[in-house]
């Protein structure tokens, strides 16, 4: 991962362990990705172990979109509550 973005020079990682919350943006991603196929498959009657199987399957398939997506996610909560924070960051 960059240490700034390289058009506006945005640091990214704010401070030490800024990135921790990202892990809460990254269960929501991965839980409402593969909420449609377990619940399809629960409602299907598949035998529990089919069940988590599938979501093992498909949350390994989302975690390196997770991964991205759910820091970008962690900025804009960040940027919207926090927005005096990032405007001294640009161009220095
Ligand atoms: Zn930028």
């Amino acid at each position: 991962m960059r240490a700034r973005c390289p058009v506006c020079g945005l640091v990214f990682e704010r401070e030490p362990g800024y990135f921790t919350g990202a892990m809460y943006a990254s269960y929501f991603i991965g839980l409402f990705v593969t909420l449609p196929a377990w619940l399809w498959l629960l409602l299907a009657g598949a035998p529990f172990g089919t069940i988590a199987g599938a979501a093992f399957v498909l949350v390994g398939l989302v975690t390196p979109a997770a991964f991205h997506y759910s820091r970008v996610a962690w900025m804009q909560i960040d940027a919207y509550f926090n927005p005096m924070t990032f405007a001294d960051d640009a161009g220095e």
